[in-house]
């Protein structure tokens, strides 16, 4: 059984605040939102990071990034930017094992991070 939680809200099995959805990926709002605008986008197909990914997911990898920035300037941050983040394991502070891209912004937001 897979247990894993953004397996689970790309069935529907989880409720989400949907943003945008494909037959390969879904964008919805985090729940513990960080900045005025904080969205994640996933792929349906469970990849449990960045780390796992093999050559053959290279043109997913490559619509997800051109999803995430036209989802951006829909949800208000092409003038000012903002931020895509992808945390990695243990030191890059991954909760949640399935990939996915934070989308942040509405606000300047702080570099280096913590
Ligand atoms: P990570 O720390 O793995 O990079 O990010 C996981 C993100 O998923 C966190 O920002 C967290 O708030 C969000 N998250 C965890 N569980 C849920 C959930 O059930 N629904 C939604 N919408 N977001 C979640
Ligand atoms: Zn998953």
């Amino acid at each position: 059984m897979n247990d894993c939680i953004f397996c689970k809200i790309a069935e529907g099995a989880i409720p989400c605040k949907k943003i945008y959805e494909d037959d390969e990926m879904l964008a919805f709002h985090d729940v513990a939102p960080q900045a005025p605008v904080h969205f994640l986008l996933i792929p349906k197909k469970h990849i449990p990071s960045l780390m796992d990914c093999a050559d053959g997911d290279s043109a997913l990898l490559g619509r997800l990034m051109t999803r995430a920035h036209r989802l951006a300037a829909e949800n208000g941050l092409l003038e000012r930017g903002g931020r895509f983040v992808i945390n990695c394991g243990q030191d890059g502070n991954q909760t949640v094992p399935h990939l996915h891209i934070h989308v942040l912004g509405g606000r300047p937001l702080g570099w280096p991070p913590g």
